[in-house]
């Protein structure tokens, strides 16, 4: 079964408290290899993402803490003759891919015995904290940016968290958070506690049913990096036990406003602090430092795989094309469907990017004030 680690001292994490950094050195927490996942041991009783859970590395009392996420639709869409497949992440029960993180993150904390947590947010990963929690029975602060869209904000007040708004950039929300953490709060953070990665990972499994094969190249936004690595890691799972013979070729993309992945995977991984947080309306990748970066341009190298960045021109375009398609989704996942519009000429030229081609769209319109009406 993996184990989660300190990346930097290897130290494992530990057995009763809930530390979002290692204690001992400040590094990140990671498990030390893919999910294990066996075919055998699929639940075909159960629907969902909790069918998945003997993938899941959850102490035996873990509870399940469920929505109904997971089986989201995986829909063709023709554009000029060739299918492009979207995984509607979107209509999770909160409205964004988040909930399969924080399923298995709530009962991670639940089986801990957590009873109050915080978390920050620039708006999805807050909403499904919130949600989650309150289905465990844990009591959530949730800390997000002051600009973060109405809706998300109504989201997260309406399952019952108590919403904090800070002003200034996303790191403002995460540097409050932060003092919280300091005075005694549990961090139950989706960005730096590593347990929802094997939740994202049941992405990996579902396509593969879905589809009946390994997507050729699988698209996904990159804000703190944990959707690609949780989907990089479900597909190595899928490797590793012989249900798929190929991986896919993964594209991470990210707002050319705050690109720090995209710009590591160009300069290196020590250059991203170079990077600076500006604004874009994808607000759900505008992270200044993502925490699963490393991990990341680590998995390219074993993995195959590029880091894209995106216009801020080029974003609103592609949020309408979907749109007008019957597909509402946020800007933030209109990034998936611009990095699909670059990335096909390549294609023509190079024939480098294989098909079948999944977009991973990430969250739901419904949660983005529409500033084009
Ligand atoms: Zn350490």
């Amino acid at each position: 079964m993996p184990v989660v680690r300190c990346t930097r001292c290897q130290t494992p994490y530990p057995q009763n408290e809930t530390p979002y950094l290692c204690p001992k050195c400040g590094g990140v927490f990671d498990f030390d290899t893919p999910p294990v996942f066996d075919s055998q041991r699929v639940d075909r009783c159960c629907t969902g993402l909790w069918r998945y859970r003997s993938a899941f590395s959850l102490p035996a009392n873990a509870p399940i803490i469920s929505l109904g996420e997971g089986d989201t639709p995986l829909i063709p869409w023709m554009d000029k003759g060739d299918p492009v497949w979207l995984k509607l992440e979107s209509l999770n029960p909160t409205g964004s891919y988040k909930d399969r993180g924080s399923a298995v993150l709530l009962s991670h904390l639940a089986a801990r015995g957590v009873e109050e947590a915080v978390e920050d947010s620039s708006g999805n990963a807050g909403a499904s904290f919130a949600a989650y929690a309150a289905r465990a029975g844990v009591k959530a602060r949730v800390f997000v940016p002051e600009a973060a869209s109405g809706p998300k904000r109504g989201q997260i007040e309406a399952y019952g968290a108590t919403l904090v708004r800070v002003p200034g950039p996303r790191s403002a929300a995460a540097a409050a958070v932060l003092q919280e953490v300091q005075h005694g709060a549990v961090y139950g953070s989706h960005a730096y506690l590593p347990f929802g990665l094997e939740g994202i990972a049941t992405l990996a499994y579902e396509l593969f049913e879905q589809l009946g094969q390994a997507p050729g190249t699988v698209i996904a936004p990159v804000g703190h990096g944990g959707l690609l690595v949780g989907v990089m890691r479900g597909f190595q799972a899928l490797m590793n036990a012989h249900v798929i013979d190929h991986l896919p070729f993964f594209v991470g993309v990210q707002a050319r406003a705050c690109a720090p992945a995209w710009f590591a995977s160009q300069h290196g991984i020590e250059a991203m602090d170079q990077v600076q947080e500006g604004s874009t309306i994808a607000e759900g990748v505008r992270v200044q430092h993502p925490v699963r970066a490393a991990a990341i341009l680590d998995l390219f190298d074993r993995q195959s795989g590029k880091m894209v960045a995106i216009d801020e021109a080029d974003i609103m375009p592609a949020y309408q094309e979907l749109a007008r398609g019957g597909v509402h989704v946020e800007p933030t996942s209109a990034l998936v469907w611009a990095a699909y519009r670059q990335l096909r000429e390549q294609m023509v030229n190079s024939g480098m990017i294989p098909g079948p081609i999944v977009l991973i769209l990430s969250g739901a319109g419904l949660k983005y004030q529409s500033q084009i009406s």
